[in-house]
This record gives C-alpha cells, sequence and structure tokens, in this order.
C-alpha cells in the first residue's frame, strides 16, 4: 500500500517510468516460464531409446572417462571428449539407481559409457585380443547405448574398495573372486544390489559392468557427439 500511494503522488513522468519498469518486470516473468515449460516439454517426448548425454539431466554423478585419456590398458586416447552418452531408459535407470546410493551416503563414478562402433573398431586394432576387447564384428552392449563401467565414491569423492582397479583383467575382477575381505566383498555387493535393481544386469568378470536388460536387443549404433 505504502508503494502504491508513492505512485499516486509521483509526477506523470515518473509515473511512466514505474510502469515500464513494471511491464519489463512481468514480460521477464513470463519469458522465464515457457522457457522452463518448453524445455520440460522437450524432455518428455525423448525416445526411451534415444541418445542423450547423462549430465543434461543430472548433476548428481562423477565422472572419470578412462578412454578420453590416456590412463586406460590401451595406454592410448581413443574418444575425442570426455562425454556419457547412453539411451535415454539406460540413463533413467541409472539416476534411480544413483537415488539410492545418494540416500546411503554413495554416488555412481563413471568410467565408461555408450562407445560408438568406431570407437570400438580403434581399440580392437590396438588389442585385438577378446578376453580384453570386444570384436566389433558382434559388437557389446557399450556400442547399443545400454551399458555403462561404473563404481561408487563416498561423500568426499574417495572411490569405495572394490578389489581391483578398473579394467584389471585377472580372476581377482570377478564377482565370485573369494579371498577378499568381508568390507571389500560389502561394497561390491552394494552397487551390484541397487544396480540389479534398477533392471541392469552384471557381468561375473568385471564387478564394474553393468547393462541394461531392455538394451541387448538395440542396435549397434555409431553415432557420434560433438566435442568443443
Ligand atoms: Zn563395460
Amino acid at each position: 500500500m505504502v508503494f502504491l500511494s508513492k505512485i499516486v503522488n509521483m509526477n506523470f513522468q515518473s509515473k511512466q517510468l514505474v510502469l515500464v519498469f513494471l511491464l519489463l518486470f512481468l514480460v521477464s516473468c513470463k519469458s522465464k516460464k515457457v522457457l522452463s515449460e518448453n524445455s520440460l516439454i522437450n524432455k518428455s517426448v525423448v525416445n526411451d531409446t534415444a541418445f542423450v548425454n547423462l549430465k543434461e539431466y543430472s548433476t548428481d554423478f562423477v565422472y572419470d572417462m578412462k578412454y578420453a585419456s590416456a590412463d586406460n590398458f590401451l595406454k592410448s586416447k581413443v574418444y575425442d571428449c570426455a562425454e556419457c552418452y547412453l539411451r535415454f531408459k539406460t540413463v533413467k535407470g541409472l539416476m534411480e539407481a544413483n537415488k539410492i546410493f545418494i540416500k546411503k551416503g554413495y554416488k555412481i563414478k563413471l568410467f565408461d559409457c555408450y562407445r560408438p562402433l568406431d570407437i570400438q573398431k580403434k581399440m580392437w586394432k590396438i588389442v585385438p585380443n577378446p578376453i580384453y576387447v570386444a570384436n566389433p564384428s558382434k559388437g557389446s552392449i557399450h556400442n547399443r547405448g545400454g551399458a555403462v563401467d561404473i563404481t561408487l565414491v563416498d561423500q568426499n569423492g574417495k572411490e569405495l574398495d572394490m578389489g581391483t582397479t578398473f579394467d584389471y583383467f585377472g580372476i581377482e575382477a570377478s564377482h565370485n573372486y573369494p579371498n577378499f575381505s568381508s568390507k571389500i566383498k560389502r561394497n561390491r555387493k552394494l552397487l551390484k544390489r541397487i544396480m540389479i535393481k534398477q533392471k541392469f544386469n552384471s557381468f561375473d568378470s568385471e564387478w564394474w559392468h553393468y547393462n541394461l536388460k531392455s538394451a541387448l536387443n538395440d542396435k549397434v549404433s555409431n553415432a557420434k557427439w560433438k566435442c568443443d
């Protein structure tokens, strides 16, 4: 009311100025609302099998995209930049799992996501051994956008002890390896239990690998993302 009585007492020019400011304020509020409605509409029409960038849907993940650097068993950088693209349904499953981990004080850390077929071929050329790299003639679930290589980090960003590093090729990387401490077994079981609950499959010989069950029949893809 004080504000209104001040406007009434203003001269004509000042009143006009206040009205212009009010109008501008209302217009800016309106355009923000439309924009957020639009982006919601955009997200709701995304097809389950469309490739999307995980970071556009959640900021709650930690990334260490190993193949976008030379810090991997190939000793070679095979991605031009570090991005985590996946089919939308894989993103949804991963976000649901992460929600549960966050409640428990952890977060998912990603090592690898969707891998275009050309990248698979590049890896095969460096290490043409099916024990270490999936043969590109068959394609892997990473090439279908349904697989992730992950671990868990605590609130300080420290990785939970899973017994071996990511991409450790030995019997110790197996879920069934019996000679670890109960703490390591508990960490692996926690990751596995929540991921399986969200309809992911585990892979016996690699504790870090999970793939969405419903992605097994999706097509192998060579769609590539742009790097800045
Ligand atoms: Zn994997």
